[in-house]
């Protein structure tokens, strides 16, 4: 059954139902949601990625839609008590506006920033980043996608000059005689996807796990390599340097279709095994057992995710990866290839369209003469009008409010007081500003700083596309108009650019809100780019189960799989670039002697704002916790469920403690779902990946304390 063949059918008291996708991860599971006598739920929809199949958090997504904590009217912050109170909408956009004008009148145009999110629709990711350029004119744009895929994106730019996630249908994944899964745990991230994996090993095939934890995804491992955090690199190389020494490198396909081979074959040819198993933990003996495993089978997929990407060398790492599965002439085998599973929602098309700093739609680049030239075309503005590239979100982050940075900040679909590293600094940075405007559904932590808050829709409410992990591009339906006194996105940002645009502006074309001639417009402006949607329309994607970009024409062909012939360089070629072991930017020491590595749990996602306020998600994981060792334990004292302190040098949580062998006796784990004093990104290291500007969340140096119980 295809996404539109349960379209809208009533209203009042006639049951409604509507064909859409969860609104979490990137898996973007198909579900149909059901309205009757005003109570909404949620029923499986067969669908590639999830074939009826959801986790707990799209089977509740729907109690959001009528929670009492949800936000119908804007919030102004009353000047003379600090309070958020209740306002009209008029009230709220006029303060906008007048603080912009403020703020730019006295300290130039790049005194406004824009902060995005990779759960917004691609229409919105456009928009945002339209606005951002043609409205505010200001350079400064970025979003919070740079904490959870820039890694692997860079990396897969410059090794094949593209970035989609996934080249080949999800599909694959079950079909593969080896499977090697790198800082991926898909069992809490993303369940139904495991089925993939289930359906690997029934046929005979062999799925390997690279993870410091023992977790869900690792217990069904046939083999499980669980390396001290920060040395996957060590490990990758290692690998290729087996799979050199056994001759198991695709010789043909490293001389037709690839460049630079010979430097990385120098670059691991000191990586004996030895070498790796003293720095990572790994016995030599599983090195070689993988490198077998991948050297000799025929379907074989190498796949990354954030435990391989967020780290201050999470381009490297991911390039190590990427080196090996080109040495093995994967990329664009049938049925082997290398992907990277994207995190958020639309964590594909959210980074393809212009929201962040160095961008174009199309995935184009700002510096680009001919790209500027082509997209301020379709703005209807000079070309030279447009601001040059910004800067990637921490940096953003932690220069607001300082004496060289942006003075007002208008934020879109994230929670960086919870999910930037380094937070309490963050958060000082966002009350240091003259204007702080948050758009979200629900009061999240950054929101409560806000000067201005803005209550959205909810993605049942809204029409529009989403992006998945395959490339895959996806409608999302409205199943309802929002509550009296709610807004789109789209709406906020058209009525924004109108009022700003009466202060002088330059005008933007296609700002009327409507998504559909968003859409229109993004196809327009992406035509011709790496990332082109020329050829995606709303219907040609109600007609099937989504369209995969690249799609140049509506008449012509879409994409599932990519690198058949040729790579999106230049000469066609995927570039090997050599890739070298680095230390974390904060090691161990005497003062803070263990690491520290942050991650997910099933029930909740992302900074919790919504998951965290579904009944049955507060049940299944009410709250953070600590996972340690027990001889770790042993040796500081600390029983199972007593609260400890989590020290860094940044700062500290307190959480209790969750004894468990799945973690290594000189690491402690804690998920990043939760603020206040449980904040994980209290804890980890705002060092930053030279390339990519991704934070080093999975690794930092840390000590544990009991908290002793008054
Ligand atoms: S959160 Fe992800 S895995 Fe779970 S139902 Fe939603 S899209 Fe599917």
């Amino acid at each position: 059954m295809t996404d539109g063949a349960r379209a809208a059918t009533g209203s009042g008291r006639t049951p409604r139902e509507v064909g859409t996708h969860c609104p979490y991860c990137a898996l973007q599971c198909g579900m149909t949601l059901r309205e009757e006598a005003g109570r909404v739920t949620v029923l499986p929809r067969q669908f590639p990625t999830n074939r009826g199949g959801l986790c707990q958090k799209g089977w509740t997504a729907a109690e959001l839609l009528d929670h009492p904590e949800r936000l119908t009217t804007p919030l102004l912050r009353d000047p003379v008590d600090g309070e958020l109170r209740p306002a009209g909408w008029a009230a709220a956009l006029d303060r906008i506006t007048t603080g912009v004008r403020a703020v730019q009148g006295a300290h130039g145009r790049d005194a406004v920033a824009v902060f995005g999110g990779g759960g917004l629709t691609n229409e919105k990711a456009y928009a945002l980043g339209r606005f951002a350029r043609v409205a505010l004119r200001t350079r400064h744009i970025d979003y919070n996608g740079r904490f959870c895929m820039s890694s692997a994106a860079a990396a897969g730019m410059r090794a094949f000059g593209v970035d989609r996630g996934l080249p080949f249908p999800l599909a694959d994944l079950g079909r593969a005689d080896t499977l090697l899964l790198v800082g991926a745990n898909p069992a809490e991230t993303m369940p139904p996807l495991v089925r993939r994996l289930t359906e690997l090993r029934e046929r005979g095939g062999r799925l390997i796990v690279v993870d410091p934890r023992v977790t869900a995804t690792a217990r069904q491992a046939d083999l499980h390599l669980q390396p001290l955090p920060g040395t996957d690199l060590a490990v990758a190389n290692a690998l290729l340097h087996i799979a050199l020494t056994e001759g198991w490198v695709d010789r043909d396909y490293v001389a037709g279709r690839t460049t630079g081979f010979e430097a990385v074959r120098r670059a691991v040819a000191g990586w004996w095994p030895a070498r790796a198993e003293a720095l990572s933990g790994v016995p030599v003996a599983d090195l070689e057992a993988t490198a077998r495993a991948l050297g000799t089978a025929e379907r074989v997929i190498i796949v990354t995710a954030r435990g391989a990407e967020q780290h201050a060398k999470g381009v490297d790492t991911v390039t190590g990866f990427v080196n090996l599965a080109l040495a093995l002439g994967l990329p664009g085998r049938p049925g082997s290839g290398y992907g990277c599973l994207t995190g958020q929602g639309n964590g594909q098309g959210g980074r393809e369209h212009g929201q962040k700093a160095d961008q174009l739609p199309g995935y184009r680049s700002i510096d680009d003469p001919a790209a500027r030239a082509h997209v301020a075309g379709v703005w209807g503005v000079p070309a030279e009008e447009l601001p040059g590239p910004g800067v990637p979100a921490y940096q953003l982050l932690d220069s607001l409010g300082t004496p060289a940075g942006p003075k007002a900040l208008l934020v879109f679909g994230s929670n960086p007081v919870v999910s930037a590293p380094r937070a309490a600094r963050i958060e000082r940075r966002l009350r240091d500003l003259d204007l702080l405007v948050v758009a979200d559904l629900l009061l999240s932590e950054t929101a409560a700083l806000a000067d201005v808050v803005l209550p959205t829709a909810q993605w049942a409410e809204e029409d529009g596309t989403m992006t998945n992990l395959e490339g895959r591009v996806l409608r999302r339906r409205a199943l309802r108009p929002p509550p009296p006194g709610v807004r789109t996105d789209l709406e906020i940002l058209a009525d924004l650019t109108a009022r700003l645009r009466a202060g002088g502006g330059p005008v933007p074309a296609g700002d009327a809100g409507d998504p559909r001639v968003v859409f229109a417009e993004l196809r327009r402006a992406s035509a011709g780019g790496i990332a082109d949607y020329a050829g995606v329309s709303w219907e040609r994607i109600d007609e099937r189960d989504g369209v995969f970009w690249p799609c140049p024409a509506e008449d012509g062909p879409d994409t599932p799989r990519l690198f058949g012939d040729r790579f999106a360089t230049p000469d066609g070629r995927a570039r090997f670039h050599a890739v070298e072991h680095r230390p974390a930017a904060e090691e161990v020491c005497a003062e803070y002697p263990l690491h520290f590595t942050t991650g997910r749990v099933l029930a909740q996602y992302q900074s919790g704002t919504q998951t965290r306020r579904v009944a049955a998600l507060r049940r299944a994981a009410p709250g953070a916790f600590v996972e340690l060792h027990p001889d770790l334990a042993d040796r500081l004292g600390i029983g199972d469920g007593e609260p400890v302190r989590v020290v860094s040098r940044r700062g500290e949580l307190r959480a209790p403690a969750r004894l468990s062998t799945a973690i290594r006796p000189d690491t402690v784990f804690a998920p990043f779902h939760w603020g206040g004093a449980a904040r994980a990104n209290s804890v980890t290291n705002d060092a930053v990946d030279p390339v990519s500007g991704m934070p080093e969340f999975k690794i930092c140096a840390v000590r544990l304390e009991r908290v002793e119980r008054p």
